[in-house]
């Protein structure tokens, strides 16, 4: 028998609906820039109620411009207003909006467009540049490109491809769009890896897995949003969709801060003070950066901050400089493009107030727990569920319902991402413990194995960052004659800091056994990140393969 329920599709026009009706004094908050993107030191808000008649005014647009169900239409932009409006339109209307990340090498970038077949190209002034590098290699794909501003700039790709400019073209829409109703698994968004690990690959969201997300990462379990929440999502709208945040805004009444292309230390901070944001979400670079421009110049966060690292692992060292300093408990999570991309959210098991300094910057080392919707398993290389003991080491494996079941059209990629079940391989090496905590212990990729062991990059990294004096610090594998692979830690110094390699050594041989010491310690200026802000440790591991022999390292 079934129930005699009301069976509503969840799509995502409806999240935007919501919030216009009874969020419609909330919205997105942007500092005013002038063209190169800098600060006027200005506040501009617009509600809820406005962004619900300016995307549709774009749907109206769209239509105009013959854009149908299923369409790919591609987006190179940061995270601000008309983004947003893109975001809600192009999925409103049933067509994908495709979230592309301008930080990729050009070869990728063309890659993924000429994959996706995007229709048509929305491109912030700001990014032209990057497109006009690839656009030989593109300019059969879509059929015009936008640039999301009040007038096209002068560019090189004029006469070559029709341009708009985004204001014109909604100008003298209608400001009401009656928006679909279809099936709730119909393809909503589109978002590629950014390949830290090979190609990029395509994960196509539905309307349903994305609201269901939402949902999830809205909840107390997670970030806990609600119409008091003004929330920064530093972690931008092209890599797996904001973490989701751009949609659980619309469903609470959050208020976004929205940053725009400036995201280093000064310019978030500036932000922060002038919208009164209370949750920020970044990557532990980002938090890095900022900690810095507080330590030089001084200033403290607002009181009652909270705040989300994920992507990359969070440092212990780092979550303590910020409770410490600015008493903000970073909270730590872990996703995946694949999974929408939340897979695991830390919350304090107890109230703050309740707890050691030491037990709160310790509970922020493990990833967290699933949220209801997803769940998580570790298997030995036959398969098997290994025990959940916060011991045990196997590969992270997931299943849910906001976990991709298969990439866009890579029937190739698709062989090996699943087990013979379906649930899908992450790739991760974790535990799990009693309470269904992860805590990774590093990519299956990035293990150190050494004679029959294998060390975990990201423990060693943890450790050197605790050295006075170190900034950054990558730990990666250097081929070894008898033991096949050793540690090496590349590191970047503090400005004026002395520590040397022996000093590293001597630091870390109090806390390691001798045979996880790395062989080398090497500085360098800067590390090579990738487009999301982690360090590339394919690109060191190419660099420094040799490392040993080529400086007659002993390797008996
Ligand atoms: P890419 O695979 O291109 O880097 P993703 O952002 O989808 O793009 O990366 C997901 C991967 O990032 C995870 O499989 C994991 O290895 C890593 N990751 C994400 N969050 C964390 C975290 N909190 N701690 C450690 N690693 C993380």
């Amino acid at each position: 028998m079934l129930g005699l329920m009301q069976d509503h599709p969840l799509l995502i026009s409806t999240l935007l609906q919501h919030a216009a009706t009874n969020h419609a004094k909330t919205g997105i908050l942007s500092l005013d820039r002038d063209a190169s993107g800098a600060s006027l030191g200005t506040v501009t808000h617009t509600n809820y109620a406005e962004l619900a008649k300016r995307a549709a005014k774009l749907a109206n647009a769209l239509d105009r411009l013959g854009i149908q169900r299923g369409d790919r239409i591609g987006t190179l932009a940061w995270n601000d207003q008309r983004h947003f409006e893109l975001y809600y339109a192009i999925s409103g209307i049933g067509a994908i909006c495709h979230t592309l990340n301008p930080r990729l090498f050009p070869e990728q970038l063309t890659y993924i467009i000429r994959h996706a077949e995007d229709r048509w190209i929305f491109v912030d002034p700001t990014i032209l540049l990057a497109l006009e590098k690839i656009f030989d290699g593109i300019k059969d794909v879509p059929a015009g490109i936008v640039i999301m501003a009040d007038r096209v700039p002068e560019t090189k790709l004029a006469g070559q491809i029709q341009l708009l400019a985004y204001d014109d073209l909604i100008a003298a829409e209608a400001d009401t769009y009656d928006w679909p109703i279809f099936d709730e698994n119909t393809a909503s968004s589109l978002c590629y890896t950014s390949g830290t690990t090979g190609n990029s690959k395509g994960v196509l969201y539905s309307h349903r897995s994305t609201i269901l997300h939402t949902w999830a990462i809205a909840s107390a379990e997670a970030i806990a949003m609600h119409r008091g929440t003004t929330l920064l999502p530093i972690v931008p709208m092209f890599h797996a969709n904001a973490w989701g945040t751009i949609y659980a805004a619309t469903m609470t009444g959050t208020t976004l801060a929205m940053p725009g292309p400036r995201l280093d230390g000064q310019s978030l901070y500036e932000l922060i003070t002038s919208s009164n944001t209370n949750y920020i979400g970044g990557v532990p670079t980002i938090w890095m950066g900022l900690l810095e421009y507080l330590r030089k110049s001084g200033n403290k966060l607002p009181a009652g901050m909270r705040g989300i690292a994920g992507g990359s692992a969070l440092p212990p060292a780092l979550s303590e400089a910020f409770w410490k300093e600015q008493g903000l408990r970073i909270d730590h999570g872990w996703g995946m493009t694949e999974l929408s991309p939340v897979g695991a959210y830390n919350m304090p098991a107890k109230p703050l107030t309740q707890m050691s300094d030491d037990e709160i910057i310790a509970g922020t080392a493990k990833q967290g727990r699933p949220p209801y919707g997803v769940a998580l398993k570790i298997i030995d290389d036959d398969g098997n569920e290994l025990p959940r003991d916060g011991k045990a080491v196997g590969e992270l494996v997931v299943r849910g319902s906001w976990v991709t079941s298969g990439y866009y059209k890579d029937d190739e990629a698709n062989k090996t991402a699943f087990t013979h079940d379906g649930w899908f391989r992450t790739g991760d090496v974790s535990t799990i413990d009693e309470d269904g905590f992860i805590e990774l212990v590093d990519r299956v990729k990035d293990l150190i194995k050494t004679g029959g062991e294998w060390i975990s990059s990201i423990d060693l990294e943890n450790l050197a960052l605790t050295i006075p004096g170190i900034r950054e610090a990558a730990a990666i594998p250097a081929r070894h004659k008898k033991w096949d692979e050793r540690p090496l830690i590349i590191a970047v110094r503090d400005e004026g800091a002395e520590i040397d390699a022996d000093g590293v050594r001597d630091y870390l041989a109090k806390t390691l056994s001798k045979w996880m010491l790395p062989d080398a310690v090497i500085f360098v200026h800067e590390l090579p990140h990738t487009a999301t802000g982690k360090i590339m440790k394919r690109t060191l591991r190419d660099e420094y393969a040799d490392y040993l022999e080529k400086h007659n390292l002993d390797q008996s």
